[in-house]
Formats: C-alpha cells, structure tokens, sequence
C-alpha cells in the first residue's frame, strides 16, 4: 500500500525533532562535522513537541556565573521531589552543561527577561527564567536545519531497524510519511530517540467534545517509550507517571501564579487545607512530608484527599494578587505566551481572576521523563561520574548498543524540561559520534528482507480497513476491524480502571493491576486488526499502538513496585505506605522482542550527592 520507498543511508539518525532533539542535530554536527546527520520528525520541527505553542518560563537554569545555584543543589532538589529516586550522575550531567544551553538560546536572538536591577535573568523561581516564549521553538528548530544534512518532517517513525551481524545492536529506523504515503528507510549507524512523553493513556478528565484538551500534549504518544521497548531496551521506573495540579478545564500553567503573583490555594472554606491532612500523610511516608520544598507528589496528595472528604472545589486565590495591575498584566500573558486556551475557558465560564478565584484540578496521569517525573528509558551515564552499574561505554546510550535516548525518553532523570531536554540531546549526540569514531558501528548490515517486511507490517492498517469496510453493519462499524479511535477509549478505559486513573482517584492494586494486564493483552491482539482510512488515521492507528506498549510497560511497572511511593501520583491500596527497606532502589523491566514478555527487576540507588547539611559540615 506504500506509494514508493525511499531509503536514506546515514551516520546519526535523530528521531523526533523536539527540545532534545533539536539539541541532538545541534551537537551532532559540532562533533562530528564530516558525519551524515537526519532528523525525522512526526510533525514539522518549527511548531513540534511539547514547547509548540511556546513557553513563558525555562524551567531549568543554574545561574552559575552568578553563583546562584550549583549542580549539585539540582541534584538534591530533583531527588527531594522525586522521593529520593533519582539517577543522580544523569541529573548532574545535565545540570552542568544546562547554562551553556541557554545561553547559546539567549545569543540566537530568544527574548529573555531581565531583572532591571541586576542585569541578570529574570528568575521566576529558583530554578526558572522567565522569557517571551513565542519564538522559542523556531529558534531551536533553526539551529537544527543548520546543523543536520536533512530534517524530514512529517515523518511518524514506527520501528526501529536492527543489526543482522551483531545481536543486540541498532541499525536504524523506519516509518511513514503521513502526507504522500511514502515509505521511509534510514539505515543508521546510531540512532537517537527524541520523540517525547505519552499523554492520553489514561483516560483524560476532558472527553467528547473537549477531548484533546489535557495538559500534556495530545500529540504525544509514546514513541520515545515503545521503540526502545519494541527492541528489548531496559527501562526505568514506569510506573512514576506524573499528575498535574493546574487551572481546571483549560490546564493553564500555575507556576508562574504560584511562584511570581505570590498566588495560594485553599478549599471551598477558604481553609488552608495541605496543613489539615500533613499528620496522614506523615502516617504514609514518614519524614518525607516535611522535606522543604514539599514533594509534588505530596501536595497533589492532600488536594485529593481534600476533593475525596468533601473539601472541594479547590481554588487557586487569585484577587489578591491581581489588585497589582502588574501582576495582573503578568497572569494573563502567562497564558497568551503558551495556553491561549485558559484565558477562553476562563471567558467562557464568566471568571476574571482579579474578583474571581479560579478552581484547580488535578490532571489524568502521563508519562514522561522529563518533568517532575523519571520514566524512561534505562541509560547509560557519563563516565567520570557514573558507579559502575550505571555505565557501559557511551553517555545515554540504552542497554540497546548504539541507540540512544534525550528528554522525556531518558528515566530517572526528572526536571530537565526545556533546556535540560535540549542539553541532553546534545550530550546524546556527543557520545553517538564518540560511538562511530571509536568504530563501534561498523560492519552494520540491515537486510532488504528486514525492510521489506516491517513494510507489510506498516500500511496493514491501510489493508484492513479496505478488506473489512466492505463489512460495515452500521456507520463504522465494521466486524472485521477497529479504528484508531475505539482502539484509544478501549486503552484509556482500561488504564483509568486499573492503572490507576482519574476515575478511581488514582487506586490500584495486586488485583486490578493482573486484570488491566489480561485486558492490555487482548486489545494488544485486536490491534492486529485496526483499520486505517487514510494516511492520517495510519498514524493514528501507529500511534495507539505505541502507546498500547507503553501501557503495558507502565502496568507491568507498577504491579512490580510494592508500595505507594509517590501519593498524589497513584495508589497502591495493597501496599499504601512507602517502604524504603525494601524499595528504595529503581525498577528496571525488559520486554523480550521475541516472546513480548517483561521480567523486572530493582537497581540501587546511588546518591552521589551529599546532603546539603553534611557538605557543609565537611
Ligand atoms: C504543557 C507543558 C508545559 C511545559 N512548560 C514548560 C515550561 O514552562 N518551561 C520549560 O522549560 N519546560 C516546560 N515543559 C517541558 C518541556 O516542554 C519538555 O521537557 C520538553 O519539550 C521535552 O523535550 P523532548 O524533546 O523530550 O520532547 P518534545 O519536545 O515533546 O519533542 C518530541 C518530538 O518527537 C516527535 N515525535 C513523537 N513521536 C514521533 C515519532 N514516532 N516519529 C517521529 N517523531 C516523533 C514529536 O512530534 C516532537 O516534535 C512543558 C511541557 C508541557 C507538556
């Protein structure tokens, strides 16, 4: 069913060209200037990612020069919020280079703020600089069209390409344009996954009419998650999906709010109820609770257990701030700079902030790698920091040789967003051409058979559709197949009732986790027969299976944790308290490609970063 074929042999293939993958053709080229560089990218790279519409604030900035934070105060801030598991050297790694970034950002012409007094970035919090964001995605995706040989856009890869002479080692990509049909062959010597987080494998709070609106980008499905596990890649904490605490309805953004308007919430008494459920929740995860600042995981906590006793709604107070006409100004620019939307959901439902407090929510889960949240993929790290049992020759690179991962594909790495996305992609490319100068990648042989048949497999959906339409009993229906659509509610159902989703107030256990796993298997088997009308719905049934196979991988994760380590994220009713005796480490699964079946297993935690305390103390 594919128009033609088009194959495209080269050095370094960049799949998704979002914040780490700009960052990855960026570096890609610095290093290795004689080397043939692509990016293939589902979208078009200017608009592409997460940062599309834009972004008000970078959330990762150290201010080095000006000593107002070190590496190593990220390290500690990421493992505080994480519930001390994180991979320490990836965070360290990324929070040493993250200043170069952005000020390479700043000399390619990105408005930042700065702070009239100070010359300085204008700090919105400790960690964020605030900028006019508008631009910011153009402005990467620039320095990648200058750096790569070619940048494909509209491009959804679908498969990873392996090595016939040497097992367990990448031999590049395949996928589809969505626009002629054509299909896509990139024989690489290394390959670098960029390809985001996964929203909508839960079943979004908006649906019918609103679906689509969610906080995390609808677009994002998982790719960067279901390739490397596709291919028999370790992967890391899974089950850490993340929950948003955001403006209701329209999932306008309250950082800025809460860190610059000086904004707060409370209950529909006007009490301050985080303080009501502190001895509870110290009940559930002991010292943790009164770590400063208070874990993400632990505030969307007390928000939940408020809505569940009856405390809500909940409200961010926003009329004191907005008496200044300053804050009031910064507000609402918050959002024209990226979540247009708020301010028309805010119209619409008769809410000017100024005398009205608006009503927060908590999101459905997503997962990604790159936010206050560590899935991802099981990577290699630098070599001058990394213990041993996190090392194996090439920064970033997976347990795949030669494939390699930045931002939200990364685990165990969290609040790298935007820039920390960008600088990893740029240490990923580093090593991958490490990798090919070292001759690592030689004698990489992908045969025309291996194609070929990944090809069949590709336009399938394109064959059903046409063979079963002719069944159709009654408007889509159809016996012999099932559209990318009903594939997706079927996904989000099962995750929501058992993987714990908005439904049920996040709660799973034992029990319900085996059910979602039995359920995810057969719809994985009716996948086989989803149909696809057009080019655009061959997306969409390639990205329903992607993230199908992250939602296994996801289940698998959290049926294998035994305790609730992040309340206010999901629950496990069987194991409510978090357990560090026993699972203070990080979990680790590998699907075998051959069979489809996961073993897990834990890694230990190494925290390489003293406590603030006792570096002062030496
Ligand atoms: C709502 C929201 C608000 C945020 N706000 C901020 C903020 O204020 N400040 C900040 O610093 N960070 C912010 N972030 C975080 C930041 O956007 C991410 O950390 C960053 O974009 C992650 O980079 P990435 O390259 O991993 O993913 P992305 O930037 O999302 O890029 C992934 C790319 O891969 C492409 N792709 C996906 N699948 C495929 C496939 N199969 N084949 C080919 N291409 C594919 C996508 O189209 C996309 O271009 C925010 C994120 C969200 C969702």
């Amino acid at each position: 069913m594919a128009k033609k074929t088009i194959f495209e042999d080269c050095d370094v293939l960049v799949v998704g060209g979002g914040m780490a993958g700009t960052g990855a053709a960026f570096e890609a080229r610095h290093w290795g200037r004689d080397l043939k560089i692509i990016c293939a990218e589902k979208a078009n790279i200017d608009r592409s990612g997460a940062v599309a519409q834009g972004l008000y604030a970078i959330n990762c900035y150290m201010g080095m020069q000006w000593g107002e934070n070190q590496p190593e105060d990220h390290v500690r801030y990421a493992r505080n919020d994480l519930m001390g598991l994180v991979r320490e050297d990836l965070g360290y790694d990324m929070a040493r280079h993250v200043d170069s970034t952005v000020h390479m950002f700043d000399e390619w012409g990105l408005p930042m703020m700065r702070n009239k007094e100070t010359g300085r970035y204008q700090r919105e919090g400790k960690w964020q600089i605030m900028i006019h964001g508008e631009s910011y995605k153009p402005i990467v995706a620039e320095a990648a069209r200058k750096s790569a040989d070619k940048i494909y856009n509209r491009i959804m890869i679908t498969h990873l390409l392996m090595d016939e002479t040497k097992e367990n080692r990448v031999g590049g990509a395949v996928g589809f344009n969505m626009r002629t049909g054509d299909y896509y062959v990139f024989r690489a010597k290394t390959v670098i996954v960029a390809a985001g987080g996964a929203s909508h494998i839960f079943k979004p709070r908006a649906v019918g009419e609103g679906m689509g609106r969610t906080w995390y980008a609808p677009w994002s499905n998982g790719s960067a998650y279901a390739l490397p596990i596709a291919v028999g890649a370790k992967m890391t904490q899974m089950e850490n999906r993340i929950v948003l605490c955001r403006f209701k309805d329209g999932y306008g953004p309250v950082g800025a709010y809460f860190l610059h308007l000086k904004t707060y919430t409370q209950n529909a008494n006007g009490e301050n109820y985080e303080k009501k459920w502190y001895d509870k929740t110290k009940e559930l995860v002991g010292e943790y609770i009164d770590h400063h600042p208070t874990p993400t995981c632990l505030r969307n906590h007390a928000f939940i257990q408020e809505t569940m006793a009856g405390g809500g709604p909940i409200y961010m107070v926003t009329k004191e701030a907005f008496q200044d006409p300053h804050l009031e100004t910064v507000g609402w620019e918050n959002f024209l700079g990226m979540t247009v939307g708020q301010a028309v959901v805010w119209a619409s439902q008769n809410i000017d902030p100024k005398y009205t407090n608006p009503e927060l929510t908590t999101s459905e889960p997503y997962v990604m790698g790159s936010h206050a949240t560590c899935s991802g993929a099981w990577v290699s790290g630098p070599e001058d920091i990394a213990p041993p049992e996190y090392f194996w020759g090439y920064n970033r690179m997976t347990t795949v040789e030669g494939l390699f991962g930045a931002g939200d594909t990364v685990g165990g790495s969290a609040h790298k967003f935007s820039s920390g996305s960008f600088t990893e992609g740029r240490l990923a490319a580093k090593a991958a051409v490490k990798y090919i100068e070292e001759e690592k990648a030689k004698d990489i042989n992908v045969s025309d058979k291996q194609c070929e048949e990944f090809k069949e497999i590709i336009f399938k959906p394109l064959e059903n559709y046409t063979v079963g339409r002719n069944e159709i009993t009654g408007g889509t229906v159809s016996p012999s197949y099932i559209l990318p659509i009903q594939g997706l509610q079927r996904l989000q159902k099962i995750m929501d009732e058992y993987v714990g989703g908005i439904s049920y107030n996040y709660m799973t256990n034992e029990n319900t986790l085996k059910r979602g796993l039995e359920l995810l298997e057969w719809l994985q088997e009716d996948l086989e027969n989803v149909g696809a009308e057009d080019y655009h719905q061959l997306m969409r049934a390639w990205e329903l299976k992607h993230r199908t196979l992250t939602s296994q991988c996801v289940t698998e994760h959290t049926l294998f944790r035994q305790e609730t380590r992040w309340p206010g994220y999901y629950y496990r009713g069987d194991y409510m308290k978090l357990d560090d005796e026993n699972w203070h480490c990080l979990t680790l699964s590998r699907r075998d490609p051959k069979t489809g079946k996961f073993t897990m297993e834990k890694a230990p935690v190494y925290h390489i970063v003293n406590e603030k305390e006792k570096k002062e103390a030496s």
